[in-house]
């Protein structure tokens, strides 16, 4: 096409600023803001062990809670961390992250505090009940769910028990 053509096209043509309203829709998967759900969380650290830029780093210096800290000014949105995250407490919202003014209004921290396991005391994050839920697909028997606040130690001597009376009857 002649550029005097599309020279007369593109200024007859008028503004091509969209308004906020017109704004087009993010596709399907789009991978925006990064939103973290405590209270599926137990603080394993996946998510910080496969962040390449170190956008997650989470905080263990007081043995009573961790905090999930997450840099998105670091953030290259991979989506390796919700990918591996065992819980599904990690997901990203269709939207893009806000224009802030200052760096920091990019940090978030969460605090995920640590529970005494019933059989020792030690402290641990057991599964959440709602991670539970999401691996059973329903609230699972008391049983299991008593099992599942019990830390590993606990939990194996447990198990022993029960197969041990199983076995022999008693
Ligand atoms: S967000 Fe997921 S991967 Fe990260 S610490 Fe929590 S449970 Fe583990
Ligand atoms: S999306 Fe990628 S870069 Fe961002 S926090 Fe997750 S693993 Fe790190």
């Amino acid at each position: 096409m002649n550029i005097f053509k599309i020279l007369t096209q593109n200024l007859g043509g008028g503004s091509r600023t969209l308004a906020p309203a017109d704004a087009v829709a993010y596709p399907a998967g789009f991978r925006g803001v990064l939103h973290h759900q405590t209270e599926l969380c137990t603080a394993c650290g996946t998510c910080a062990y496969t962040c390449s830029p170190s956008a997650i780093v989470p905080d263990r210096s007081d043995e009573r809670f961790v905090v999930w800290r997450y840099f998105e000014d670091r953030c290259t949105f991979c989506g390796l961390c919700v990918d591996y995250c065992p819980t599904g407490a990690l997901s990203f919202e269709a939207r893009a992250p806000e224009v802030v003014q200052e760096r920091a209004q990019h940090y978030i921290s969460h605090q995920i505090d640590m529970e005494p396991c019933p059989g020792c005391g030690q402290l641990f994050k057991p599964l959440p009940p709602a991670a539970l839920e999401r691996l059973y697909d329903h609230q699972p028997a008391e049983d299991v769910a008593s099992m599942a606040r019990m830390c590993d130690k606990c939990r194996r001597q447990a198990t022993s028990r029960r197969f041990k009376q199983a076995l022999s009857g008693e």
